[in-house]
């Protein structure tokens, strides 16, 4: 890295704690240690503390704070909501979800489907990353389960129609789910009239410590519990309540509500800023979701002829933290499921990274960016074997996996 400074650009993996969310965690790690179950004031203060935190949770979604349950994660949140569903109705054996999740719902859904005999729809998107409610409506029977599909996707930032999805599983009585730990913090969610079954959220997204969610479930949906044990969350999810990190995603709630339309209209001014200095600095770009409705936040940029991977590296060693939407972690370098999906040519897909900003970020991260990304552009497609007017390795090996 050539200089000391993080311009971290990948809040969609994770984010900062906010200090005023470590400051509100503080004292449950040395005084506040009572067990909020306990029958002691001591228990009792803690008991209190939960209270707000889960009121605080509950009005960043419009909910009531007795249909929030706190859990570990986002992904647990979504295992448990999914998971749910197959308890209570284990004779309906469908279940319809997008091919676009993450995978803390993809993954569930192919569990299932492989070895617990479930038939699985996953609804496709279009260029642009969008689902067609019409094919939502014709994929669901009799033996649909339950409905998941989430509210904003990770990679693209783009936003689904969520609550008009969950107007049509209502009207077939079907339960519906939405992962909503990109969405939450960022567009407005209100539970109060929707009707949306669960909906999962994760503290680390919103600026509260990794390991800490939340699972809305709607007041009446019948509910089977994924971790099985005490009597906590009111017989929802067992295990002694992981105290601090409820009290800091609370106050992310709190902050995130409170500052939500100011941050974002600020960040998504960023975000534009980013987008319009990439377009106009550098040629074959594809903006992918530019079509569709976007976190503000989110920028999924492909750069024809070069890998994502190696314009990370070289960001990396300016201190630009982006992402790639690839399958880095199977050490693939196929592209992104999601990408995939929304057909983007294998020359653009390859070349695919996401910037993703929070209200830390500032104009000089951005101005940054833009300063020196075309130069590293330049540098790789020079050496890349599939640039334009360079051999490919056959006519055929673009529009194919590799
Ligand atoms: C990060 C993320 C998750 C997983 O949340 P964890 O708290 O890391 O388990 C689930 N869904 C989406 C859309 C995410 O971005």
């Amino acid at each position: 890295m050539q200089n000391d400074k993080v311009i971290y650009l990948d809040n969609n993996a994770t984010t900062r704690v906010a200090p005023e969310v470590v400051r509100e965690m503080e004292p449950f790690f040395s005084d506040l240690y009572g067990n909020p179950s306990s029958m002691h004031f001591f228990g009792g203060k803690v008991q209190k503390d939960l209270d707000v935190a889960r009121e605080r949770v509950a009005n960043l979604l419009g909910a009531k704070p007795e249909e929030i349950i706190f859990t570990s994660c986002g992904t647990e949140s979504d295992s448990t909501a999914i998971l749910s569903a197959t308890k209570i109705n284990p004779e309906k054996k469908h279940i319809i979800t997008t091919s676009v999740e993450h995978p803390g719902v993809l993954n569930v859904c192919k569990h299932l489907e492989s070895s617990k005999g479930y038939k699985v729809t996953y609804l496709e998107v279009d260029s642009e990353g969008r689902i067609n409610l019409n094919e939502l409506k014709s994929a669901i029977n009799e033996h649909t389960a339950i409905i998941s599909i989430m509210w904003a996707n990770n990679e693209t930032g783009v936003v689904f129609p969520v609550e008009e999805a969950a107007k049509i599983a209502a009207s077939r009585n079907v339960l519906f789910h939405t992962d909503a730990v990109q969405a939450a913090g960022k567009i407005p969610i209100n539970l109060k009239n929707s009707k949306i079954d669960m909906l999962s959220i994760s503290g680390h997204k919103i600026h509260a410590p990794k390991g800490i969610g939340a699972l809305y479930v709607k007041k009446g949906t019948v509910f089977a519990p994924f971790l099985i044990g005490g009597h906590q969350e009111k017989g929802r999810r067992a295990g002694t309540e992981n105290v601090p990190y409820i009290v800091g995603l609370g106050k992310a709630a709190e902050l995130a509500e409170k500052n939500l339309k100011k941050e974002n209209s600020y960040v998504k001014k960023l975000r534009d800023k980013l987008e319009k200095g990439i377009i106009e600095t550098i040629e074959n770009v594809r903006v992918n979701g530019g079509g569709a409705e976007r976190l503000p936040n989110s920028l999924n940029i492909s750069f024809e002829y070069i890998e994502g991977e190696s314009i990370l590296i070289f960001l990396s060693e300016k201190g630009i933290c982006a992402s790639s939407g690839s399958a880095c972690t199977s050490g693939s370098l196929d592209p992104s499921h999601v990408l995939l999906s929304m057909r983007v040519p294998l020359t653009f897909a390859h070349g695919s990274i996401r910037f993703s900003l929070s209200v830390y970020n500032t104009e000089e991260d951005v101005d940054f960016v833009i300063k020196e990304l075309p130069e590293i552009i330049k540098k790789l497609r020079v050496i890349s074997p599939f640039s334009e007017g360079k051999p490919l390795f056959g006519a055929d090996s673009v529009g194919h996996k590799h």
